[in-house]
């Protein structure tokens, strides 16, 4: 079988593998990116229009690191000459009492890692409650200002664009089959049955597939699951906009449901809940089981709170999360091979905060994530 020498292998070629490889070959390494299947796809976690950013986070870590990574994402934007962030503002609602101390929590957050972004005088903080928003009572607001939507699909193309652009290697369609390590400073990636990739080390990121792909030597906390993305017509034509003014919203309750002004579908407003309820094997995504009492529960927040909108989905979606048990990105080397990384486990949040991601874990926290 042919071999193709590199330093650094990267595997996956979603929004955490393309950063990885831009960052790789920024630092003047010889760099590949493998992607399984031809790029754009649909069957992974960062395909799609759109992905909620903000800087207000209830974990402190988080809030420290979003100034960060909105810089880098807005320093990406002017490298490539691409709107790849719509600054729309998000909107936050405690709305009941059990919801504030995630209220609190970000607020302090907030005011000690990125006070600029937190705006408690936006006046949409009260006209959106006049029509657009319909609650009988909120205990809490905030609107974080840093905040929008960041554009994907076009975000995954344009890096990987520049990757290319600096000299990297981009492969698609090609499924890395097996790794073998060879020692310390040497990797084997065996890809397609055909050609072999050598390397000084690989990081993995290979989202819902990663868990299988690291198989032979760890058993590592990542689940993967499918999840619902809804579409939600509006009676009035222009009424939830970034346009008009409408930004993200973002119920801090439990579990979170999130809203994203219309964008992709014209007057179609995307209204999910934060819940990876369909465990899955990735290649068989679309036969996996969800649980109805999420669905049923959106459909009524729908009717509830969004009095323009119809109380039926108009289009639903699935993709992908892959989950660790807390939902903090699993960033990290296998214990006994420190040329093998991991960057995985990005959840239901990680795309804005894999640009500059870090994990506010200790090296290989096995026993808090029972690696076996
Ligand atoms: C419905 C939904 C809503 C979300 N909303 C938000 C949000 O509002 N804000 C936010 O920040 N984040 C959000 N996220 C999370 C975010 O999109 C994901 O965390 C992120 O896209 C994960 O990217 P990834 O690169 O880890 O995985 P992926 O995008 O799945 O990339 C992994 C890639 O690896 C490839 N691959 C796998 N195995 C192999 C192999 N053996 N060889 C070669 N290639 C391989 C796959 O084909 C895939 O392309 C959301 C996710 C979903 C599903």
């Amino acid at each position: 079988m042919p071999e193709f020498e590199f330093e650094h292998a990267v595997v996956g070629g979603g929004i955490v593998g393309s950063w990885t490889a831009l960052h790789l070959v920024r630092a003047g390494k010889k760099v590949i990116l493998l992607e399984q299947f031809s790029h754009p796809h649909t069957r992974g976690s960062s395909h799609g229009e759109t992905r909620l950013i903000r800087s207000g986070y209830e974990e402190p870590f988080f809030c420290e690191m979003m100034p960060h990574a909105i810089r880098m994402w807005s320093e990406l934007e002017i490298e490539v000459g691409k709107t790849l962030m719509v600054n729309t503002g998000v909107i936050g609602i405690a709305k009941s009492p059990g919801d504030m101390k995630h209220y609190q929590d970000t607020i302090d957050n907030m005011k000690k890692y990125c006070p600029e972004s937190l705006d408690m005088t936006d006046p949409r903080i009260e006209t959106l409650f006049s029509r657009l928003l319909k609650f009988d009572k909120v205990h809490g607001v905030l609107m974080d200002s840093s905040g929008g939507i960041l554009l994907a699909q076009k975000a995954v193309l344009a890096i990987q664009a520049l990757f290319r652009e600096r000299g990297g290697t981009q492969w698609d369609n090609s499924p890395v089959q097996r790794i073998e390590h060879i020692g310390e400073e040497e990797v084997k990636l065996y890809v397609d049955s055909q050609r072999v990739v050598k390397a000084k080390s690989v990081v993995v990121c290979a989202g819902a597939w990663t868990p299988r792909l690291l198989s032979p030597f760890a058993t590592l906390p990542l689940q993967p699951s499918a999840v619902k993305v809804y579409y939600w017509k509006t009676k009035e034509k222009g009424a939830y906009t970034e346009k008009s003014g409408f930004p993200c919203v973002l119920d801090l309750g439990e579990p979170c449901i999130y809203a994203l002004p219309s964008y992709e579908y014209p007057d179609l407003v995307k209204i999910c809940i934060h819940v990876g309820n369909a465990n899955c094997d990735p290649d068989a995504r679309d036969k996996a089981h969800f649980d109805p009492k999420f669905e049923k529960k959106l459909k009524e927040y729908v009717r509830e709170h969004f009095p323009l909108l119809e109380s039926e989905p108009s289009i639903v979606e699935t993709c992908m999360y892959t989950l660790t048990p807390d939902e903090i990105f699993l960033i990290d080397t296998l214990p006994q091979h420190k040329n093998i990384v991991i960057g995985s486990g990005f959840s239901g949040t990680g795309f804005k905060n894999s640009v500059s991601a870090k994990s506010d874990r200790g090296p290989w926290d096995q026993k808090r994530l029972k690696i076996q």
